[in-house]
């Protein structure tokens, strides 16, 4: 197999106190492998300015001019994490890379595992994923939204591997096929897992974050996890489908029990308290239900107006 050209992909929404130092340390890192002859001297590092309000552009703007190992491009406004990644992915693919790693801008990711990624990339495999040993930087929200997400997609039927974020190397074929994926609202961790190529996984410490704080709020997070089950699942419409059916059986019965009372016992109790809650609890049901097919024309919605995925303002080759 021939020396592999690089891209290190990194989404940067707001990061002017981190990236300096992420720049630095992945230089490090390129350095090292380069002299290793892990990877190609043309290997490089990818910034996608996510729309950061802040000094981000400006300093990867600098970083350019002092490094060749720097390219990078700025949105016009914030698309979100998931679009970044995508772009660099997609600048990497067009700049001819053979591989491509995506790691976050706050190098919460051990930057050494790449190294552990290119071997695995050697013996062979499309996709290599990096798994968080442990959740000891996450905040206990965190954690459990986690764990709830995982255990959903995964009894919806997608099993993505669990603890695992967007650091991950992919290489030149599975960004030829990321290339044919033309959707709107792209959940890569889905993706990745559901075009079914040759995938290894390695394991790595996660570090808390450099400075700053997480870019991902409560609504942020519950977008992305919707997004991924609506992308990659249509099991929770067929749950409404089963749900109507379940709910009107047990309204037949419980009808029928009624009826059955009326009529040879005379009795029939009548409480509003109880009228109450049942209306509200199917009531509650049913919004869910509409809810839930809701998200998903919202998902076709969005798809049909085939608005580009993100703009780019400037680009640093
Ligand atoms: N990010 C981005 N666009 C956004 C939000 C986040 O590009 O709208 C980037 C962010 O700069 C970082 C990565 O996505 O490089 C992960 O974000 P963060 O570290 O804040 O998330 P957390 O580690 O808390 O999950
Ligand atoms: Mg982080």
């Amino acid at each position: 197999m021939n020396t592999p050209k690089l891209a290190i992909v990194v989404p940067c929404y707001n990061e002017e106190l981190c990236i300096k130092n992420t720049a630095e340390k992945l230089i490090e890192v390129l350095d090292y492998l380069i002299k290793n002859n892990k990877i190609r001297r043309e290997s490089f590092i990818y910034f996608v300015d996510d729309g950061s309000a802040d000094s981000t552009w400006n300093i990867i703007k600098s970083l350019h001019m002092q490094s060749r190992f720097i390219k990078g491009q700025r949105f016009l406004r914030n698309f979100g994490n998931q679009r970044a990644i995508l772009a660099g992915l997609e600048a990497a693919h067009r700049l001819d890379c053979d591989c491509a790693v995506s790691i976050d801008a706050d190098l919460q990711q051990d930057e050494w595992t790449i190294e552990k990624f290119l071997d695995k990339y050697r013996k062979g495999y499309d996709v290599v994923c990096g798994i968080r040993n442990n959740r000891k930087t996450d905040t206990v929200f965190k954690k459990i939204t986690a764990l709830c997400f995982y255990r959903i997609m995964n009894f919806l039927g997608v099993n993505i591997p669990v603890n695992h974020s967007d650091f991950r190397l992919v290489n030149r074929r599975a960004l030829n096929i990321l290339n044919l994926y033309q959707e709107r609202y792209l959940f890569l961790r889905g993706f990745f897992y559901d075009v079914g190529l040759k995938t290894a996984y390695v394991n790595f410490d996660v570090k808390p974050r450099f400075a700053g704080h997480s870019k991902f709020n409560v609504f942020s997070l519950s977008g992305l996890a919707l997004n991924g089950i609506t992308s990659y699942s249509v099991v929770p419409l067929r749950l409404v489908s089963i749900l109507g059916f379940t709910m009107t059986l047990v309204a037949t019965i419980l009808g029928s029990i009624a009826v059955c009372n009326k009529i040879f016992f005379a009795h029939f109790q009548h409480d509003w308290v109880i009228d109450l809650i049942t209306s509200c609890f199917f009531g509650g049901i049913e919004l869910f239900c509409l809810g839930s097919i809701g998200e998903y024309i919202g998902q076709i919605f969005l798809e049909v107006k085939g608005r580009p995925r993100y703009i780019t303002d400037v680009e640093l080759k």
